[in-house]
């Protein structure tokens, strides 16, 4: 009989919060996977675990970069795009770095994947919805977003790698898949990279004052990150006719003040809560229809926002070590939540 041949993957922006998630579960399902990272916001801890493994191997690089030579050759079967700061903080920091990575490192990403003949996944995003004005935000939507703000660096990237990506797909030169990632949390967030659930569970669990920007009635939908990983793999397997990007998150919708709230309550914090200013063109709401990631894929989220709390809690609190006030999670580790079946 004869044996499936093995997936040999790439994975740009493998050592990032998301990225690093996937690599686990690429490696569980038996592929050899590379990654490529500049370790900007990405962390050498995040794969530390991986290091040695048979199978696994790390490459520091730049994508904006034309692509080490070293890469050639090995017969990659598939090219995840996922090498983009997320944070806002994080991609703010250096704009014309993040736009550069969404434009020209696709580009050397995507030439790369037509070279080995590789399927192309790329990374989007709900930003390409902007500040939207159709909710839930669907394939469809074609979004409200600014060119000028300091969000622009990071949404119209995002629509430009898109843009890219199908121009390559149209012309028969790769086969792509894009998803449109909605907010995602779990073990392995950078604690430190700014947004609302690394921030407020941080601040939380030390004590110190929980940050809401603005009023907190904006809203957000959150995706536990292995529901996201499980999605993306769904949609890089996926072989019909080119669906186009499909949207995976978790349409469970609060405000931010729900969402802190419920870290309170779950951390038994009495932090004091303190109001920021609203950053410059924060989407008041956001909510994916997943319709499509349904029918195409089969594909919902599992994991309640309760459940994905109570597993990233934990984290956090290992994260913070010696800083880690009087609440007490069992060990600081993460407990693994059963994973859907990728068939
Ligand atoms: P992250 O910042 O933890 O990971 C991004 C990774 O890309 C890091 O390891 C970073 O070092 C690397 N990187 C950045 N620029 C690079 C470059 N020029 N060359 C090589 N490596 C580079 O973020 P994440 O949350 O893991 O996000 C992963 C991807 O998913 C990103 O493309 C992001 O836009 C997308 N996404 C994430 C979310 C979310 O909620 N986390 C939402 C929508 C989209
Ligand atoms: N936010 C907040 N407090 C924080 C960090 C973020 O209230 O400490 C708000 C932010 O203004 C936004 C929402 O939480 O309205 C989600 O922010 P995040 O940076 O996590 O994601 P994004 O804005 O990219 O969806």
């Amino acid at each position: 009989m004869a044996s499936r041949p093995k997936d040999v993957v790439l994975v740009a922006g493998g050592a990032g919060f998301i990225g690093s998630n996937l690599v686990d579960r690429l490696l569980e399902r038996g592929a050899d996977v590379v990654v490529l990272d500049n370790l900007q916001t990405g962390r050498a801890e995040n794969l530390a675990h991986l290091r040695g493994r048979e199978g696994f191997d790390f490459v520091e690089h730049d994508v904006t970069e034309q692509l080490p030579q070293s890469l050639d050759g090995r017969g990659f079967t598939h090219v995840f795009n996922l090498a983009c700061a997320a944070s806002p903080p994080a991609y703010q920091a250096d704009p014309e770095h993040t736009m550069l990575t969404n434009v020209l490192g696709s580009r050397n990403l995507l030439r790369f994947a037509e070279g080995q003949r590789a399927r192309y996944l790329l990374a989007s995003t709900s930003e390409v919805y902007g500040d939207p004005e159709v909710h839930p935000q669907r394939e469809d939507y074609r979004g409200w977003t600014s060119c000028t703000g300091p969000r622009a660096c990071y949404d119209e990237g995002k629509r430009a790698a898109e843009t890219l990506a199908f121009d390559f797909d149209r012309a028969g030169r790769v086969d792509v898949r894009v998803v449109r990632i909605f907010n995602t949390y779990g073990p392995r967030m950078d604690p430190d990279d700014g947004r609302v659930v690394s921030n407020v569970i941080c601040q939380a669990l030390s004590g110190t004052p929980v940050t809401i920007y603005g009023d907190g009635s904006q809203t957000r939908s959150f995706c536990y990150v292995d529901d996201l990983v499980e999605g993306i793999l769904r949609l890089m397997a996926y072989d019909g006719p080119q669906p186009g990007p499909v949207n995976i998150g978790n349409p469970q919708e609060l405000t931010v003040s729900d969402l802190v709230e419920r870290v309170l309550r779950l951390t038994g914090s009495t932090s004091a809560v303190t109001n920021r200013p609203l950053p410059v063109d924060d989407p008041r709401r956001r909510r994916p229809d997943i319709g499509l990631a349904g029918s195409l894929l089969q594909w919902s989220p599992r994991v309640s926002l309760e459940q994905g709390l109570a597993a990233t809690i934990p984290y956090f609190a290992g994260q913070l070590g010696d800083a880690r006030p009087a609440f007490d999670f069992g060990g600081g580790q993460a407990q693994p939540l059963p994973l859907a079946a990728a068939e």
